[in-house]
Order: C-alpha cells, then sequence, then structure tokens
C-alpha cells in the first residue's frame, strides 16, 4: 500500500500542527503506522494524496450519510456562497431549518443553532441548570458528549482510543457535579437519585457510537425516560451522532421516546459546523434574547451551512433511506461474523439502524467495561487489512462505522470479500 505522500505530509505537519491533525482520532495512534491525508471524496469513495481509493465507512464520523459532493446539496450551497458568507443577522435560511429540525423532534418546539456538538451539549446542560435550578448531572459510562470540561469524566471515543481516564488540565470544581452511571443499568441511575436531590439532568447517547456502538435495552431506555420524568429530571438525549442517522427523527424515533432537551450536530449541518439543541417551548423560553440563560455565537446560524443543512435533511427525507440501511448493516453483520468463525476468531458484532461495529471479544458488549475486553491488536491486524483492501474504517475500535447512500451494492461485495482477507490476517 503506498503512503509515501501522506508520510511526507504528516512529517511536514507535526511543525506546526499538533501530532499533525486537528483532531486526535485523526492520529490513527490506535492501530499505529501514520494517518492518511485525503485528496478529495466523491459519493461513497475518498482518495488519500497517494490515489489509493477507499469507500468511506468513516464519512467525516458521520456527517456525511448523503455520502460527498451530493449534487443537489453542492448547488444549495454554492447558490448561498454567491450571497455572501456570513452576516451577524439573521437569515430566512434560519428559519426554514428550525422548521426542518422540530417536524422531526415530536419535543421539540424550538431550536437554537450553533456551530458544533461540543457546543450543543455544553448548552444543553446549562439550560437543563437554569430551568431546574439544581447543578448535577448524571452521565453514562463510555458515552461521549464533546470535549467541555464537565463532560470529559469515563468518556469514550478519542479518550477511550488513547486509554486516557479524564484529560489534563480539567480542575476539579469542573466535574464535581458530574456523576457517572453504567449504560444498560437502571440501578446505578436510581442510586444517584435516590442519594442526590440537586440533580438537574441525565444525559445519554440514546445508542452509544463512542464505546463502539452499544444499544440500549428498550426496558432500559424506557425506565430511564419514566424514572427522570418521575424525578423532576430532564432527560437530555444526545443525537449529535443520532440525529438524522438512526431514523430521521433520530434514535428517540427509532426506540419510541421523547427528550426534554435534544441536542444534535453531524448529519444536521450536512459537513458544515453545524450543531443544535431543543426542547419544548417551556425549557427553550428561558434562552436569550426570551430567557435569562445566556448562549450566543458569531458564526450561529451561518447561511452556508444553513444551506448545506436544509438541502441534506430534504433529500434525506426524500430518500428515506432507513430500511435499507438496516438491510445492509444485516448483511454486514452475517459477513463479519462469518468470517470470524471461518478462521475461530471470537467477535460481537454491534449494531443498530446505520451504525455497526465489530468488537474483537468473546463477551457480549453492552457497557463500557465489555466494550474494553476487545483484544485492540487483532483490530489493528484487521483496520490495516481493510484499508490496503479498499475500505477506509475509523481508525480505533471505540468508533462506529457510518453506513451512507451513496454506497453501491458493488461497494458492499467489495467489503465482503476484504472482510474476508482482514479476518484471515487477524487469524495468521
Ligand atoms: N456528542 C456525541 C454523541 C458525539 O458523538 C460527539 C462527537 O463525536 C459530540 C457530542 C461532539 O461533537 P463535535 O465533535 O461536533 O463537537
Amino acid at each position: 500500500m503506498k503512503l509515501e505522500r501522506s508520510i511526507e505530509l504528516y512529517t511536514k505537519g507535526k511543525r506546526n500542527l499538533v501530532g499533525s491533525v486537528n483532531s486526535p482520532v485523526r492520529a490513527f495512534k490506535s492501530v499505529g503506522g501514520v494517518p492518511i491525508f485525503i485528496e478529495k471524496a466523491k459519493g461513497s469513495k475518498i482518495y488519500d494524496v497517494d490515489g489509493n481509493e477507499y469507500i468511506d465507512f468513516v464519512l467525516s464520523y458521520g456527517p456525511m450519510i448523503l455520502g460527498h459532493r451530493n449534487s443537489k446539496v453542492e448547488r444549495a450551497v454554492e447558490k448561498a456562497l454567491k450571497k455572501g458568507y456570513t452576516f451577524g443577522a439573521s437569515t430566512e435560511a434560519e428559519i426554514k431549518m428550525a422548521k426542518l429540525v422540530c417536524e422531526a423532534f415530536p419535543g421539540m418546539d424550538k431550536v437554537r443553532f450553533v456551530s458544533s456538538g461540543t457546543e450543543a451539549v455544553f448548552s444543553a446542560i446549562r439550560l437543563a441548570r437554569a430551568f431546574t435550578g439544581k447543578n448535577k448531572i448524571i452521565k453514562f459510562s463510555g458515552c461521549y458528549h464533546g470535549h467541555s470540561d464537565a463532560l470529559l469524566v469515563a468518556a469514550g471515543s478519542g479518550l477511550a482510543t488513547l486509554s486516557i481516564p479524564g484529560s489534563a488540565g480539567v480542575p476539579d470544581e469542573a466535574v464535581k457535579n458530574t456523576l457517572i452511571a453504567e449504560y444498560n443499568n437502571i440501578d446505578s441511575v436510581e442510586n444517584h437519585l435516590a442519594n442526590n436531590n440537586d440533580i438537574a439532568a441525565v444525559i445519554i447517547e440514546p445508542i452509544a457510537g463512542n464505546m463502539g456502538v452499544v444499544q440500549p435495552t428498550s426496558e432500559f431506555i424506557q425506565e430511564l425516560r419514566d424514572l427522570t420524568k418521575a424525578s423532576g429530571v430532564l432527560l437530555i438525549v444526545d443525537e449529535v451522532m443520532t440525529g438524522f442517522r438512526s431514523k430521521f427523527g433520530g434514535a428517540q424515533e427509532l426506540l419510541g421516546i421523547e427528550a426534554d432537551i435534544t441536542c444534535l450536530g453531524k448529519v444536521v449541518g450536512g459537513g458544515f459546523p453545524v450543531g443544535a439543541y431543543g426542547a419544548r417551548n417551556e425549557i427553550m423560553e428561558m434562552v436569550a434574547p426570551l430567557g435569562n440563560m445566556y448562549q450566543a455565537g458569531t458564526l450561529s446560524g451561518n447561511p452556508i451551512a444553513m444551506a448545506c443543512g436544509i438541502a441534506t435533511l430534504k433529500e434525506l427525507k426524500k430518500q428515506n433511506p432507513y430500511d435499507k440501511f438496516e438491510k445492509t448493516a444485516a448483511f454486514l453483520e452475517r459477513e463479519l461474523l462469518a468470517a470470524a468463525k471461518e478462521y475461530g476468531i471470537d467477535l460481537q458484532v454491534n449494531r443498530f439502524g446505520s451504525m455497526i461495529n465489530p468488537f474483537f471479544t468473546k463477551e457480549k458488549v453492552v457497557d463500557f467495561k465489555s466494550a474494553q475486553t476487545s483484544n485492540t491488536e487483532q483490530f489493528k491486524t484487521f483496520f490495516w487489512k481493510m484499508m490496503e483492501h479498499g475500505v477506509f474504517l475509523p481508525p480505533s475500535q471505540f468508533e462506529a462505522w457510518f453506513l451512507g447512500t451513496a454506497m453501491t451494492k458493488r461497494d458492499i461485495y467489495k467489503v465482503r470479500s476484504a472482510i474476508k482477507i482482514a479476518m484471515k490476517a487477524v487469524a495468521e
């Protein structure tokens, strides 16, 4: 596999960029080797600077659900670009986008656009505290909600990959109001609620994707909804990864629950920096300028990003790819398990909607602890073989693979062949 140009750029980049990347998971630390540098992408394919072509299962960690450079989206972005980049005043596009988002999530009367998932989540937490007058939040071990101080505790994603328990630079005071519960374990939530009357909210990834894919049991998620409601604690559903991806109405539509506050990111911006948080009127009316919970942003509701988001959501709604995603993910699961069986490798496959993840372990993966039983050395071998055979996967055992609408049957058959070769390499 030719990687000379990537190696050259990686070396050059290290001079002025931290680790030659702008986000740690891109550094390929847990799989070793040098991170690839990208030249361009189109449809289901992504091309690196050495001319290698890959079927893209990273999809920029989720946003590119329609594949790269969808023609309708591109036309909308080009049209918006010609009108100006940012104005510091409102545009009609923000209203159109807000309507599309609120219609998708029944629990959302109003929404506020921001520029990232991190921003959406930390704003939602401030809002929950403002609304309830309470301070503490409960988060689940292995769930990642962006890199704000209060949430960098027992987080997944890059932290799981690098085995860092938290982060340097986060003061004790910033995390003293963050309580940790275990995914799929309602008792761990009940214990906190029983012992503390200062809890504003519980935040959850409704389908976890940052410890690898871990789905909630239907009892757990329903009990969590009932318990929070009965305790007067807000349920913040972090749909940054799952919003418009699990279903058009996110994981909430798939799981049949309704959040008090919903956080969005990734797909909602179609590849431009957009995040959002929304809730029923009673809660959103706390936010400035209507209320006294302050939150603002120079580039919030940016017109180019809104144009991209609107075109992406409209196209997604029209294509309604969710049944097809389910079938493709089921096919991949069967192929992964069959190949693992053939070569005597312990493997679990977790999938939900268009997110799928093989774990190299005997143990059923239901939470962060069981996810961490995975053999990351085996994943490393698997990852590089898949790359060699033209499949770009997230370079970590603990990141979800994302399906996109631009993937063809031919692509998926190519992936099947790569899986067989990669599993064989793991066994050798
Ligand atoms: N919440 C979840 C569930 C995420 O998966 C992520 C990012 O991966 C975030 C929040 C943070 O979003 P961003 O990286 O856009 O700040």
